[in-house]
């Protein structure tokens, strides 16, 4: 058999990154979209084929513009012939007080983690029916479920839409493409690389079941789970995965 193809957005660095290696590891071919960091993204491609056996490229694309996706479309299937797998993990996370948050602010976090989600999950999502055959895994949050706080309080809102949209998307592109959402708690990467300090993480970490902030591995394992056959009959969910917080 043919080795799947997978599109991994924001795949530059964090836990996008550590998706990027897992599925290498696994045999998949990779299309890494990267925004700011062209130099990470270049050389994670050289990492990935100097390692594995599989093809993979990098381009460049703000997914919160739409003609950059369309572009970033383009290119892919310039380079395979099918996207089996779409994982959407490019997101920001704006930190600040509440009182300084402007609908502007909602609006460019909006822009990336959820109307990007869409518009690059229909086009794929609708070439998946056609092939008749695909898995999305969309990276969500646990701040959708359980963990709020209002100075990210337009990611958190964009979280708790992309879980909806996670479930209608499965219904649409129903029976051929599974469409799940995982929703980490603290991961250790640069988006919380000003909150995390060393004693915060102390704290957090005793909140925590398993008592330690997660690896973007951690989230890479569970992704890989469910872009496999194994997990053929999960579909429409959101699995938290934060070492246990309540
Ligand atoms: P990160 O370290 O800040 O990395 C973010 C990634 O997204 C980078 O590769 C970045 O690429 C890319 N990106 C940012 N803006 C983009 C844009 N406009 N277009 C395309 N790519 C863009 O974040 P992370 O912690 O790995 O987060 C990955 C996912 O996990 C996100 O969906 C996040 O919400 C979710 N998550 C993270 C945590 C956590 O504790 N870290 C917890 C729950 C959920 P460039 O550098 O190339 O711009």
């Amino acid at each position: 058999m043919s080795r799947l193809t997978a599109l991994i957005t924001g795949a530059s660095r964090g836990i996008g990154k550590a998706i990027a290696m897992e599925l290498a590891s696994n045999g998949y071919n990779l299309l890494l979209n990267y925004n700011k960091s062209k130099e990470k993204a270049e050389n994670l491609v050289e990492v990935i084929k100097q390692k594995y056996n599989v093809e993979v490229f990098s381009f460049k694309a703000d997914i919160s513009k739409q003609e950059e996706i369309d572009q970033l479309v383009k290119f892919t299937f310039s380079k395979f012939d099918t996207i089996d797998i779409l994982v959407n993990n490019a997101a920001i996370c704006i930190d600040k007080e509440f009182n300084d948050r402007s609908v502007e602010d909602f609006k460019m976090t909006f822009n990336l983690n959820l109307f990007g989600v869409f518009y690059l999950s229909k086009i794929i999502g609708n070439k998946m029916v056609s092939n008749k055959f695909g898995k999305i895994v969309n990276i969500s949050s646990n701040n959708s479920i359980n963990g709020f706080f209002p100075t990210t309080i337009d990611y958190d809102a964009s979280k708790s839409a992309l879980n909806i949209l996670t479930k209608n998307l499965a219904i649409q592109f129903a029976p051929y493409v599974n469409v799940n959402a995982v929703a980490p708690g603290w991961i250790d990467t640069d988006m919380n690389k000003d909150l995390l300090t060393n004693d915060i993480k102390e704290l957090e970490s005793q909140r925590i079941l398993k008592h330690r902030i997660g690896e973007p591995c951690d989230v890479a394992n569970l992704v890989s789970f469910l872009v496999s056959e194994k997990s053929s009959y999960i579909n429409g969910q959101i699995i938290v995965i934060d070492g246990g917080m309540f």
